[in-house]
């Protein structure tokens, strides 16, 4: 028996980067798979027939996470269709940098609500079925820059260090009702969000990097699966970072 059979997960921002490598890798461990996207479809329908062909269920579903409504309505779907959500993955995120001197409301205010609401929405919408069943694994994706900062990203930052608060409480708040809640701040993983960078920036940041390399996707995935499983069991209330040793 598979490590994760018989478990369903979602996982937000799923049709792509880093999102697209967890969905697959915890499909590959034996979960069927509740893929949320936002503007993606065509992409997301090319991942739903990926984790198809390694025999795993895949259910494809628009929401703005930001969006309390639209993520409630999500959730509903998912159960009609699977019973229930043992494992979320708090996956999608947006960048839109930015000196604090030039930053508009707008670009924090839109980076604030998917981010950091965006994960607020999605576990409030899940808990309550968690607990009834006493089992859960809750993972976010957070970023090394929420522990260290950023010039140009305090939007960003100030997000992902929100995010860690969350985990941290969540973690608290959850352990007696068996679900466990994590947090993976990643260091500079190769996706479109960072296919904007210029060679130049790239080559200064992989030699700051001591394993000299930007991380792929599969190695945030890697870890996702560990903690969804249950040889994870014991462990909650942690932010692990996954970056070639970048911030330590
Ligand atoms: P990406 O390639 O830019 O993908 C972003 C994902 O977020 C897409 O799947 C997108 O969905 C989804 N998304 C954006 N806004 C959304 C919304 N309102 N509602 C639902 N989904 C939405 O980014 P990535 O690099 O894979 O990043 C994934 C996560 O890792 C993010 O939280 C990011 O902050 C974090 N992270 C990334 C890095 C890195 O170096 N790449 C480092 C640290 C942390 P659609 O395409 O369907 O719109």
């Amino acid at each position: 028996m598979q490590q994760l059979s018989g478990r369903t997960a979602l996982v937000t921002g799923g049709a792509r980067g880093i999102g697209k490598a967890i969905a697959l890798e915890l499909a590959g461990l034996g979960a069927d798979i509740v893929l949320n996207y936002s503007t993606s479809l065509d992409k997301a329908k090319e991942v739903s027939d990926m984790i198809k062909s390694l025999g795993r269920d895949c259910l494809i579903v628009k929401a703005d996470i930001s969006a309390l409504s639209e993520v409630e309505d999500m959730v509903e779907t998912a159960k009609e269709k699977y019973g229930k959500i043992d494992i979320l993955v708090n996956n999608a995120g947006i960048t839109s940098d930015n000196l604090l001197i030039r930053m508009k409301e707008e670009e924090w205010d839109n980076v604030i609500a998917i981010n950091l609401k965006g994960v607020y929405n999605c576990t409030k919408s899940v808990i309550r079925q968690m607990i009834k069943q006493r089992w859960g694994r809750i993972i976010n994706i957070s970023s090394v820059v929420g522990i260290h900062g950023n010039a140009g990203q305090t939007n960003y930052s100030a997000s992902k260090a929100g995010v860690i608060g969350f985990t941290k409480s969540c973690a608290k708040e959850l352990a007696s009702r068996g679900i466990t809640v994590n947090a993976i701040a990643p260091g500079f993983i190769e996706t479109d969000m960072t296919d904007t960078l210029s060679d130049n920036v790239r080559k200064t940041m992989e030699s700051s990097i001591p394993l000299k390399r930007l991380g792929k996707p599969e190695d945030i995935a890697y870890l996702a699966g560990f903690l969804s499983s249950s040889k994870a069991d014991y462990i909650t209330g942690q932010i692990i970072n996954v970056d070639g040793g970048m911030a330590m």
